[in-house]
């Protein structure tokens, strides 16, 4: 990849954030940065973030993230229109990465889940063409993938440094269980609880097993790990594998398809 922001100086990159299916948390986590985002509006030029300003430019972009999954006939018209115009594109939390929790519905009676959200289907959005619920990267190319439900405001300031000070980004890619281990956290499987992150991307600090809490998987999964070995792990443990199954079509269910382990 050509580091787009190798310009002259005194031009600042133009930066954008823009949305599609998804609940906006993942926009907020940049937004709620306050401080060092500031800093670094300093150093870049955000020309569109439609959550947070009345006036946006529709391209071209040197850095554009992508927050949600695509949905509908819409969301895709908009996917591609912002590909079109960026230089480079990030896939930005586990909807754009993985297909998140509306990606179960392809484990499940499509009819069924739409009954159950909407009642009846005279509840959908009038006009909305809804499509499989998929990560965009199923449609057009990304350059960068940061997953996380919501995904860490360090991962977006690191990217963002990287391309700033030339560098080649580095996206975090070790187990939950590394974290855990810097964190000096005992390990809940020791103590009969569920976790599921010897699978899954770490890079939140352990945020779950810090407070206790079994990692459920937003993050999505490590695509190194040895995935029937870690099943067999986690069955040794007293998680059976239907129950981790169950578990894995949460955040990420398509990838871990893709990954070999069968879901459905
Ligand atoms: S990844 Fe999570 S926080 Fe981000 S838009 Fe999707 S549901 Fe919301
Ligand atoms: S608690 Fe979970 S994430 Fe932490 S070391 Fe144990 S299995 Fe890994
Ligand atoms: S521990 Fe697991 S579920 Fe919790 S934030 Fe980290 S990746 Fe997500």
């Amino acid at each position: 990849m050509n580091n787009p922001f190798k310009k002259e100086e005194k031009i600042k990159p133009k930066v954008a954030i823009h949305s599609i299916t998804g609940c906006a948390g993942c926009q907020l986590v940049i937004y709620f940065i306050k401080d060092k985002l500031l800093e670094l509006l300093g150093e870049i030029d955000l020309v569109a973030a439609p959550m947070i300003k009345g006036k946006n430019d529709e391209g071209p972009y040197d850095l554009c993230f992508v927050e949600g999954l695509v949905a509908s006939e819409e969301d895709l018209e908009h996917l591609k229109k912002w590909r079109e115009q960026s230089k480079v594109l990030v896939a930005w939390g586990t909807c754009a990465t993985h297909g998140n929790v509306p990606g179960i519905k392809i484990f499940m009676d499509e009819k069924t889940v739409e009954a159950a959200v909407y009642k009846n289907r005279t509840g959908l959005k009038k006009g909305l063409k809804p499509l499989t619920p998929t990560p965009i990267e199923e449609h057009v190319k990304v350059d960068f993938s940061i997953s996380g439900c919501p995904p860490e405001e360090i991962e977006f300031l690191r990217l963002v440094k990287h391309l700033l000070l030339q560098m080649n980004p580095v996206i975090y890619n070790e187990p939950v269980c590394v974290e855990c281990t810097k964190r000096e956290i005992k390990c809940l499987l020791e103590d009969g609880k569920e976790c599921l992150g010897p699978l899954i991307r770490g890079g939140c600090d352990a945020l779950c097993p810090g407070v206790n809490h079994g990692c459920t998987g937003c993050h999505g999964p490590l695509e190194s790990v040895n995935i029937p070995q870690v099943m067999k792990l986690l069955e040794a443990n007293g998680i059976s594998e239907k129950l981790v199954k169950q578990r894995l079509q949460k955040y990420a269910g398509l990838k871990f398809e893709k990954l070999g382990v069968k879901l459905k």
